[in-house]
Parts: structure tokens; C-alpha cells; sequence
């Protein structure tokens, strides 16, 4: 099961009711941030997640919104004498970002930082994948992509008897070795089991105008968290952002099951946005505020830690 904990889901300017982007996945024990805009360790508080939980945090782009949050989770993970390593990921320039900010202030970290440059890249850990891919912001800007491994299918009676069989421990030497050789007969796992589970896949965009990478790497996802700051193209004017429409465009075209509308611009009330987008967006979408919990298994659940 994967959590999805929306720690700040507004644009550019925090404010009472929304904090700046920064989303926190929880998978398997472990926690995964998605960008940490100021005050990210303000929301992990209020969220009752500890930063000492967070292994990986992969920044989308270096504006401040996006990342300025990362100084105080440092430190506050040092002050909890922190030494469990932390590996931060971001596109080009995350390096000397990271690097700067520990030159400055009279601070030392207590654990080891693993600074990963990334391009387009596939990150493989146990259960699941995180992919990154570029994104159109005018700097260099990535978006991520969750990806939780494929199962095998459960083992199925019918199966086994129809082969002449019966269960026994074959099965677990089955399940290590993905064939085995029972009464003479050659036996493949997919012959007594049922169809493979599709594990979830949930993509975030960062910032973006809208952009064809975001449609190829979200196909079929369970989840598309894209950026829709603006709600008409004359609100979005020269910047490098998405509308609501273009985000639902893009849901559609990559077949998405939910659409998330993320990043929404200060100038608008929770209200007035949800209001628009019913008119301009005719896919199965939610617009989470900050604290909102998705969890993502065969089908979703929403609720709120307010
Ligand atoms: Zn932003
Ligand atoms: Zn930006």
C-alpha cells in the first residue's frame, strides 16, 4: 500500500491555508519526499511524519518554492544527531545548490549527504522504481515517476489440480526458481497462478508547461500529480506553468485513473479553483489541500490529517 501525504499543495506564495509544494510518499516503512518548499518541516510535524523517517528526497527544480525547505530538514535532522545516510536527488546544479547551503550558517551535518545528478534516468530499489524525466520550465526541471513492482499472480487450486498436481512443497521451490520439476512433468510459476498484479505507478510533474514527456511517462498511471497553477492561458501569460485544462488533457490522453490538480496560484480561492476546474476538466480528478492522505492500492482512498 502506497501513501501519498500532501504536505503543501500551493504555488509560488505560502499562505494560512496552503504551504508550497512538497509531497511525502510512504512505501514499506520508508518515506520519500517529492520536493521540499519552505516550511516543509513544518508539515511533517503538523503530518506526524519525523524527517528522520526520510531516506530519499528528489527535488523537481531549483526554485525557491520547490526546495527551500531542505536547510531546516538538514539541520533538524542533525540536531536529532541523524546517521543514517540521506541521498538527495534533483536535476543538474543539485550539487552545488546542496553544497552552498552547507557552506553556510555554523552547521555541520551529523550523517553523509549523497548528492545524484539526474537526467532521464531509472532508479531500481527493492519494491519499487523511481523514474525521472525532463520537463519544460525554463531551467532545468524534472518530473518523477513511483513505480511499485509488478506481482506474480496468487496460486491458484484450479491450476494445480488440472496439471494432475497436488500443493506441496514444490511450490516455494516454484516461487524461488520461477520453474520446477514435479512427477517428471516440467512446472512454470505462470502455469499455476493467476495474472500478474500491476504494481501502482504515480507520476509528479514539478513545474511545466504542458509537454509530451508528461504524457509517454504517465500512460496508464494510477495517479498523474500534474502542476495546474493557472486556470486560462491569459492568467498564465509568459510563465512556464500549466493550466487546469492542460492538465486534463494530458490525464485523458495517458489514460491516468486520477488526476491530481496541484500547485494551484495564490490568486485563486480553494473554492473558485474546485468551481473552474468541474467546467474545464471532465476527468476523474481531486484537487488535494495540504494535509489530504491518498492511498493508492487497487483502487483509492482520500482523507485529511486536519
Ligand atoms: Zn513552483
Ligand atoms: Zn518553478
Amino acid at each position: 500500500m502506497l501513501e501519498i501525504i500532501f504536505l503543501g499543495t500551493g504555488g509560488i506564495m505560502p499562505n494560512k491555508e496552503r504551504n508550497v509544494p512538497s509531497i511525502a510518499l510512504r512505501y514499506g516503512g520508508e518515506v520519500i519526499l517529492w520536493d521540499a518548499g519552505e516550511g516543509t518541516m513544518r508539515q511533517l510535524n503538523i503530518a506526524k511524519i519525523s524527517p528522520m523517517k526520510v531516506e530519499k528526497i528528489f527535488i523537481t527544480h531549483f526554485h525557491g518554492d520547490h526546495y527551500l525547505g531542505l536547510m531546516s530538514l538538514l539541520q533538524t535532522m542533525t540536531l536529532w544527531d541523524r546517521k543514517k545516510p540521506l541521498h538527495i536527488y534533483g536535476p543538474k546544479y543539485t550539487f552545488k545548490f546542496v553544497q552552498s547551503y552547507l557552506e553556510s550558517g555554523f552547521f555541520r551535518p551529523s550523517f553523509e549527504i549523497h548528492v545524484h545528478e539526474l537526467g532521464e534516468a531509472r532508479l531500481k530499489f527493492g519494491e519499487y522504481e523511481i523514474w525521472s524525466f525532463k520537463v519544460e520550465h525554463g531551467i532545468p526541471a524534472l518530473g518523477y515517476v513511483f513505480k511499485e513492482r509488478d506481482r506474480r499472480g496468487n496460486f491458484e487450486l484450479r491450476k494445480i489440480e488440472e496439471l494432475g498436481l497436488k500443493p506441496g512443497p514444490w511450490m516455494k521451490e516454484l516461487e524461488i526458481k520461477g520453474r520446477v520439476v514435479v512427477d517428471g512433468k516440467e512446472i512454470q510459476l505462470e502455469d499455476v497462478t493467476g495474472d500478474r498484479k500491476k504494481g501502482v505507478k504515480v507520476v509528479y510533474t514539478g513545474d511545466t508547461l504542458p509537454c509530451e514527456r508528461v504524457r509517454l511517462f504517465s500512460e496508464n498511471a494510477d495517479l498523474l500529480i500534474h502542476e495546474a497553477t493557472y486556470l486560462s492561458e491569459e492568467d498564465r501569460g509568459e510563465s512556464y506553468h500549466s493550466t487546469v485544462s492542460e492538465a486534463c488533457q494530458t490525464a485523458k490522453r495517458a489514460k491516468v485513473k486520477l488526476l491530481a490538480l496541484f500547485h494551484r496560484a495564490f490568486r485563486y480561492t480553494y473554492d473558485e479553483y474546485a468551481e473552474k476546474a468541474k467546467e474545464l476538466c471532465s476527468h476523474n480528478f481531486i484537487i488535494p489541500r495540504d494535509f489530504d492522505v491518498l492511498r493508492l492500492g487497487d483502487s483509492y482512498e482520500l482523507s485529511s490529517l486536519r
